[in-house]
């Protein structure tokens, strides 16, 4: 298994794949195991880095995980069956705006997708929250560019990190979840319903 995530990490340097930082996932991680997390929905699999190490974070972990990009995806398959893990992660090859669930919920759900469609993939997915559940966003602070978008001089860039200090605003805002946000890896928040306390 240890062999596998260095595999991964070495896979996704050398091919330019963005994955989650150690602390993140080590965070997540123990979040996992603390509250006894039993099913996860992850928006934007990758190569399955993140996935294959939630769904080892506590025996009952499931996580079902969507991608859009096909070789990630085929990837994600082949990490997942070497892992040994097929029957606890589910991936699905598909834009995670263009899936329909029905009848599921989840315990976490794990935002770590497109970076200017985070309100978008929050909106979607806050309705297949299970009750007490939570929703993870990975990348709030951007290499440390949001914030500063008044700075930035590239358009796309510019556009990109106004988009996620929307999001984080839209996540202060918000009537209907609390979120707290950690300075941890590259900026990471838990979001759970106001009514229900955790
Ligand atoms: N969670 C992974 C990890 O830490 O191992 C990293 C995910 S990477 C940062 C983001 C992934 O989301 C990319 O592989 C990209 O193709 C995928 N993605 C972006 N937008 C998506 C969408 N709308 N639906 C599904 N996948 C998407």
């Amino acid at each position: 298994m240890k062999e596998l995530i260095i595999e991964m990490e070495n896979y996704a340097k050398e091919k330019n794949v963005p994955i989650i930082e150690k602390d993140s996932i080590a965070f997540i991680m123990k979040y996992i195991k603390a509250n006894n997390i039993k099913s996860v929905l992850e928006i934007g699999s990758a190569i399955g880095y993140s996935a294959i190490l939630m769904a080892s974070s506590n025996q009952e972990t499931k996580v079902t995980t969507i991608e859009r990009d096909n070789e990630r995806y085929m990837e994600c398959l082949k990490n997942v069956k070497k892992a040994g893990m097929e029957k606890k992660i589910n991936v699905v090859f598909q834009d995670a705006l263009e899936l329909n669930l029905s009848d599921v919920s989840y315990d976490l759900i794990f935002i770590d997708a497109a970076k200017g469609q985070y309100m978008k993939f929050f909106e979607k997915f806050k309705y297949f929250l299970a009750p007490g559940g939570v929703i993870i966003t990975d990348n709030l602070k951007f290499h440390g560019y949001v914030g500063k978008s008044d700075t930035i001089e590239s358009k796309n860039l510019k556009s990109l990190v106004e988009k996620i200090e929307s999001y984080v605003e839209f996540l202060k805002d918000n009537e209907e979840f609390e979120t707290k946000f950690y300075e941890l890896g590259d900026g990471i928040s838990v979001s759970f319903k106001k009514n229900e306390s955790k």
